[in-house]
């Protein structure tokens, strides 16, 4: 059945589009007229109009998911160039890959902005928008305390603060571009390459690897869990391990204890509460590991 849609329903529909081109506009920074971008791509826009012949299957929302979707490529399309608005730099910091080894050497990166994120520790990934375990060891440049904000963003000025030198996955950003070409050369910057030639610090990293990776820790979580609670000496004797690497490499190699998550990935202390379980330090020295929520002590 044919249904004709109002000269007022038609009226309406043009003042949403223009709202949505104006919402559009903003959000990627252009400069256009709603009324031109709308103009630009109408015969696309008019063909994601809703059928009236009743052979329309998409919901209202659907349709106007479509149209904004469609609307924020052609805003982006106006404004092809990065205008540092610095949105991609709270969305997550840049993993380094071994063409950015270089800014380590001039000295632009220091070991205690960098962080290594460990294979299968759950981290997120702005461009899917998803979290999960991380399918290779990667070192990223650290966030600011309880976001995804990368330490090099300052804010107040909105500005990268290393812009000039930033990392190439900084550089390839291209937010108006659904699809940024990929580099062979795109291969992630590890532990190993900074340290092979730091003979005892990579020996430290690989047992400590070897004693807390995430694989052997989702075990002992999987142990603990089928126990329910009674291996909890198993999760103990890690995070003891894990505080005494710690400990050596700041007391006895004397490295910096700012650059720890770089050598070392995050505190397993930290990591475990992804699985709903605290620490806390003993007068003694010892650790208690208790349940975040709850009261049940494990
Ligand atoms: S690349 Fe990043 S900083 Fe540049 S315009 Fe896009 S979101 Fe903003
Ligand atoms: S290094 Fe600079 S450009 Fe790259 S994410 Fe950090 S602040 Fe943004």
């Amino acid at each position: 059945m044919t249904q004709e849609i109002s000269k007022a329903d038609r009226d309406f529909f043009v003042v949403l589009l223009k709202e949505e081109a104006r919402e559009a506009i903003w959000k990627v920074g252009a400069s256009v007229e709603p009324q031109v971008l709308v103009d630009s791509i109408i015969e696309e826009l008019q063909g994601l109009a809703p059928r009236t012949d009743g052979s329309e299957t998409r919901s209202e929302e659907e349709i106007w998911s479509q149209v904004r979707e469609r609307l924020l490529k052609a805003a982006y399309e106006t404004r092809p160039y990065c205008i540092k608005c610095g949105t991609c730099c709270m969305e997550g910091s840049p993993t380094l890959t071994t063409e950015d080894w270089d800014l380590l050497r001039a000295d632009v990166l220091k070991p205690e902005n960098l962080m290594t994120v460990r294979k299968g520790e759950p981290t997120y990934d702005s461009r899917t928008q998803q979290t999960g375990p991380a399918a290779q060891e990667m070192l990223k440049i650290r966030e600011q305390p309880g976001t995804r904000t990368c330490l090099f963003y300052d804010g107040w000025s909105k500005r990268c603060s290393i812009y000039e030198d930033r990392p190439v996955q900084c550089r390839r950003q291209e937010c108006w571009n659904p699809e940024p070409a990929q580099s062979a050369d795109d291969t992630p910057l590890t532990r190993h390459d900074l340290f092979r030639s730091v003979g005892e610090l990579l020996d430290v990293i690989e047992r400590h690897e070897e004693r807390c990776s995430y694989e052997e820790l989702s075990m002992v979580m999987a142990r603990l869990a089928a126990t329910k609670g009674q291996t909890v000496e198993d999760i103990v004797e890690m995070l003891r391990y894990d505080q005494h690497v710690r400990d050596f490499l700041q007391g006895k190699l004397g490295l910096d204890p700012e650059a720890m998550e770089l050598f070392l990935g995050r505190p397993l202390r930290k990591a475990i509460e992804s699985y709903g379980l605290r620490v806390e330090d003993q007068p003694d020295g010892s650790f208690l590991v208790t349940a975040i929520e709850g009261d049940s002590e494990k």
